[in-house]
């Protein structure tokens, strides 16, 4: 649920500052600090799971994916990628599970 060395579960219970742009009981979404695009959001489940293979809770995925919808509609926001990077092979540096919507720019495609 908390893990104590986790840098996101301390983000999501206030004890790291962050740049908060939508929180409910289960989730908390917050500015990239070091953003990739012009727009930069991460999405994080408050309970800690390491990676999206983690999550066994299928009813909060569902909800992280309608967070995205929110997120982008109240910014907006209409042409976004999201990503989940599942594993340090994949790009995954901080082990607690979270989406990047990145959007503000063109994005190539295939990703690098
Ligand atoms: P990932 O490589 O998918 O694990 O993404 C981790 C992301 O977390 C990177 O884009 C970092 O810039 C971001 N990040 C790390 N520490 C913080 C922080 N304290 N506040 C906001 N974003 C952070
Ligand atoms: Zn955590």
């Amino acid at each position: 649920m908390y893990k104590e060395d986790c840098i996101f579960c301390k983000i999501a219970q206030g004890q790291i500052p962050s740049t908060k742009v939508f929180e409910n009981d289960e989730i908390l979404a917050f500015r990239d600090i070091n953003p990739k695009a012009p727009t930069h959001i991460l999405i994080i489940p408050k309970a800690h799971y390491e990676t999206l293979s983690d999550v066994d809770n299928e009813t909060l995925l569902g909800k992280l994916l309608q967070a995205v919808q929110q997120i982008t509609k109240g910014l907006e926001i209409e042409h976004y990628r999201t990503v989940i990077n599942n594993g340090s092979g994949a790009g995954q540096e901080v082990f607690h599970m979270h989406l990047h919507i990145l959007a503000g720019r063109k994005l190539d495609w295939p990703p690098g």
